[in-house]
């Protein structure tokens, strides 16, 4: 004779008790996930500041700040995760990068920001960028000509709560002038020259920071400043970006 288990299935699927204990470990799995996941990402975000921020030539302090509170680690894609706070640029979706957290914070604190500038970043990517100047001033617009990636970032900026964060797909190279003039403009593509429309939208005094240069992949990374009009730049270190991609104007 066999005995048939489904009543005693029933019985026990019946009672609420299953979906209290599935609830349970659910949500004593989420909250162990959370505790032990977190602590992690922000001993490797602080260490990141330490040892390749501030050990090298970062010494603007707001910007060190901002570097130990952005969670890098949302913007890089989940292959990559574990890699988020290295010393280096990872790859994000259709074949861009995001910075090396050195080079992001070298760019910031080169737009000598106070608090209360307008800035535009050329190059969305992945939104940290934007994210690490949101944490710094009030208004912040992005361009990216990759519309997926701009409706990926802008989705992922709200649901982190950079809400003042504006992401614009287009072509940066041409800025956004309805919104100019700008304090500071970041270029984070490599340029094959300076933009004209850029410089036309820099408010007098303005910081413009971009990487420049003529042979593919490696450029000088500058900064320019606004002086009676003119754009007045210095080299800073040699770079290498994705390029800034010049579509038929
Ligand atoms: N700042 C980004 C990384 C930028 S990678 C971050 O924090 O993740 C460079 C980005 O510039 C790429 O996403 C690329 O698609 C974009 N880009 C290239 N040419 C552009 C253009 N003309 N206008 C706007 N974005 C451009």
């Amino acid at each position: 004779m066999t005995i048939d288990p489904r009543p005693a299935i029933r019985r026990t699927l019946g009672s609420p008790w299953w979906l209290v204990a599935v609830c349970w470990t659910l949500l004593a799995a989420g909250v162990a996930g959370a505790a032990g996941e977190e602590p992690a990402f922000s001993r490797a975000r602080q260490e990141m500041v330490e040892r390749q921020l501030r050990a090298r030539d970062i010494t603007d302090a707001t910007v060190l700040r901002v570097m130990g509170k952005v969670p890098r680690h949302q913007f890089v894609s989940r292959a990559w995760i574990g890699h988020a706070y290295a010393d280096r640029a990872l790859p994000i979706d259709e074949g861009q990068t995001i910075s090396q957290p050195y080079i992001v914070a070298l760019m910031t604190q080169l737009l000598e920001l106070t608090g209360t500038e307008r800035v535009l970043e050329v190059g969305t990517g992945s939104g940290y960028q934007a994210a690490v100047l949101a944490e710094i001033v009030r208004e912040v617009r992005t361009i990216e000509i990759l519309p997926g990636l701009a409706a990926a970032a802008d989705r992922r900026l709200k649901e982190l709560g950079y809400a003042t964060v504006r992401v614009r797909a287009g072509d940066g190279y041409l800025g956004w002038p309805e919104a100019a003039p700008f304090d500071a403009i970041i270029v984070t593509a490599g340029a094959t020259h300076i933009p004209e429309p850029l410089v036309a939208q820099l408010a007098e005094g303005g910081r413009l920071v971009i990487p420049v240069g003529s042979a593919p992949g490696i450029q000088e990374l500058l900064q320019g400043r606004k002086i009676q009009g003119r754009l007045v730049t210095r080299v800073i270190a040699p770079v290498r970006f994705v390029p800034l991609v010049e579509p038929a104007r």
